[in-house]
């Protein structure tokens, strides 16, 4: 079987968690500090925090947020992995179901628009697969929006799937928003477990630093008790022994994504044209990371069983979170959602793929379902 996800640990990693071992020091130390600097770097962004998940820190950049009163509304897209909308549940806030655009699977921002109200707090945007949301148009909407209500609600945007994707030649993490990256097994980069927080500001940077380890100073002089807790948080830090797995990865993740990539180009030449296939549109000003490759096909049952029978692992990474019993009460149109969401199919393409698996891929598909 051809699988859709594989686990990239480097050689080095084990190397490096029998030195934290040794050290004597599992929890939060100066691996994380060093894990840290690293990933400013690659980012270009010095205010990062890193945390024990994507979730916990979504869960901690909506903290960062005021307490829930009259603005207590996210706007979200259902297209995701259910941690992006549960952590807003988590926090104590409402969803709003924003449409998903049909032709990109990220959030549709006519919708979006169209939503954005005086009890909006924030909008959480998924690069979906790893392909950047249009973020300058994101901008000037909130921009208007600020006009009309006095008040420009917060952009979170989640980058689970986008470790190394750029928008007009800038990474993701550095866009003037909240981004969180996870850092989970599956993930380009991983931790074993992780995340990333990254923030556009000093102060926030200062908050979330506190914030996500209950709101205490570790740098206080705790046994005497000279410390104060401003404002509350829990423990989504990281620990030394997952920044030195990500510390190992750092150094192999580039080639790993450059073959992500090259995979899809490949793919992107070889699937054009194909009867009952349908490719995302992507535009020149972007470079997407390709956590999977997402095509749009006819007759999906049929697609399953044949790739299923030539040993492709192919399918639906998630299931649209708006169809979830447990938000049922907040169900609403999402016709774009609708229109593509019994025909979307992720393909893999990391870099495990040999050629001939990329070419026995192309070639079950290009002999029909
Ligand atoms: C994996 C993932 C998350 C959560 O990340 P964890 O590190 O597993 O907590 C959030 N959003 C999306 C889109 C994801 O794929």
């Amino acid at each position: 079987m051809i699988p859709l996800f594989k686990v990239a640990v480097s050689p080095t990693a084990l190397d490096r968690v029998a030195e934290v071992f040794a050290s004597g020091y599992l929890g939060q130390g100066p691996r994380v500090a060093e894990f840290e600097s690293a990933l400013a770097a690659r980012l270009g962004n010095p205010r990062v925090v890193s945390v024990h998940s994507g979730t916990s820190g979504l869960c901690l950049a909506l903290r960062l947020l005021d307490a829930p009163e009259e603005r207590d509304e996210v706007l979200s897209t259902p297209l995701t992995f259910e941690a992006t909308n549960w952590a807003i549940l988590a926090d104590g806030r409402r969803i709003t179901w924003v449409d998903v655009d049909p032709a990109t699977l990220t959030m549709d921002l006519d919708d979006l628009e169209r939503k954005i109200s005086p009890a909006t707090r924030a909008i959480i945007v998924v690069h979906w697969t790893g392909y950047p949301v249009d973020l300058d148009r994101l901008a000037g909407i909130l921009d208007r929006a600020e006009r009309e209500h006095g008040f420009r609600p917060a952009v979170i945007e989640d980058c689970a799937h986008a470790w190394g994707a750029s928008y007009r030649g800038v990474p993701l993490g550095s866009h003037g928003n909240m981004c969180v990256f996870s850092f989970q097994a599956l993930k380009h980069l991983t931790c074993g477990d992780g995340g990333l927080l990254t923030l556009p500001g000093d102060e926030l940077h200062e908050r979330a630093m506190l914030r996500r380890f209950y709101g205490i100073d570790r740098t206080a002089d705790r046994l005497r008790g000279a410390y104060d807790v401003a404002e509350w948080g829990l423990k989504w830090h990281m620990t030394d022994l997952n920044a030195a797995i990500g510390l190992a990865n750092l150094e192999t993740v580039d080639e790993q994504l450059r073959l992500h990539r090259e995979n899809a180009a490949f793919y992107d030449k070889e699937l054009t044209g194909v009867p009952g296939l349908e490719l995302l549109q992507r535009s020149p000003d972007r470079e997407g990371s390709f956590y999977v490759y997402d095509v749009k096909v006819d007759d999906r049952p049929a697609f399953h069983r044949k790739m299923e029978a030539a040993g492709i692992m192919a399918g639906l990474v998630s299931r649209r979170n708006d169809e979830h019993s447990c938000v049922a009460h907040l169900r609403t149109s999402l016709p774009g959602l609708d229109s593509v969401y019994d025909r979307m199919v992720s393909l893999p393409v990391g870099w495990w793929l040999t050629e001939q698996d990329r070419e026995h891929v192309v070639a079950t598909i290009r002999s029909g379902w």
